[in-house]
């Protein structure tokens, strides 16, 4: 459901992502590791256009967009179709977290007010935080925060999750809860992109792990080959030392 083809990227002289290719299927979750720079957050940064590509192409499933086109047109659908959560929740410290929810439905999408409220409501439920319903991002814990981000990015109901080192911000103990809602969206079919350095959660969720170094996919393997028996050398190497 989703195609990218010679996706390519430099920041003047540092090519940071050359020549990627990937396709994923409907319902798969790609888990990204690599060492720091290797291009990680460039490269879904990409793919919604955050980060204007040099180069590349991207289907996702009818929708095929030029990645260094500025269309609007492709840009706004692009972004309709794909959520975003990245490792800092970027909350709007001013409004509550069903607003939070509800904001881009409203202002973006024109869904009306009720029916946004409805649809933040379940979205709370689905991250376990009914009860936080009214509650302002600094009377929310890190994880908390964090929940309302991953609610927020669904409300558009995308086809594709596009994640950022979704706990690395977060202390230990707030990690499990954040992953256990990503766990539950892989379950049940979220197609996803997930650049992680959790390896435990990579393992249990992951159907395909991507090592990207220097701009590029240098290993992609199913959890249970990459992380006991990686063809590549240098993803052995960055498997040593991170464990
Ligand atoms: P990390 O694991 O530390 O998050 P990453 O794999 O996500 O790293 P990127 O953030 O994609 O790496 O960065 C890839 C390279 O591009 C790095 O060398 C970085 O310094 C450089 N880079 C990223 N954003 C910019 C920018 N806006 N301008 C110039 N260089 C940039
Ligand atoms: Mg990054």
């Amino acid at each position: 459901m989703l195609k990218i083809k010679n996706l390519t990227k430099s920041f003047g002289n540092l090519k940071v992502l050359k020549d990627i290719d990937l396709s994923v299927a409907e319902g798969e979750v790609v888990v990204i590791i690599g060492p720091s720079g290797s291009g990680k957050s460039t490269f879904l940064r990409s793919i919604n256009i955050l980060e204007e590509a040099d180069d590349g192409f991207l289907k996702l499933d009818n929708l095929e967009v030029n990645l260094k086109s500025k269309d609007k047109d492709d840009i706004y659908q692009l972004r309709q179709d794909t959520g975003m959560i990245f490792q800092s929740y970027n909350l709007f410290r001013n409004k509550t977290a069903l607003e939070n929810i509800t904001e881009a439905l409203i202002v973006v999408q024109n869904v009306n007010k009720e029916e946004a409220i409805k649809i933040g409501e379940e979205l709370l439920t689905k991250v376990g935080l009914a009860d936080k319903r009214d509650t302002y991002p600094a009377a929310l814990s890190g994880g908390q925060q964090q929940r309302v981000g991953i609610a927020r990015a669904l409300a558009t109901n995308p086809k594709l999750l596009l994640v950022d080192e979704p706990t690395s911000a977060l202390d230990p103990e707030l990690v499990g809860e954040v992953l256990k809602v990503l766990k539950e969206l892989a379950q049940e079919g979220m197609t996803m992109l997930i650049v992680t350095h959790e390896m435990g959660f990579a393992r249990e969720v992951a159907d395909k792990v991507i090592f990207m170094d220097q701009g590029e996919i240098i290993e992609i393997a199913k959890p249970e080959v990459i992380f006991t028996n990686p063809k590549n050398k240098r993803t052995k190497q960055f498997l040593t030392q991170i464990y």
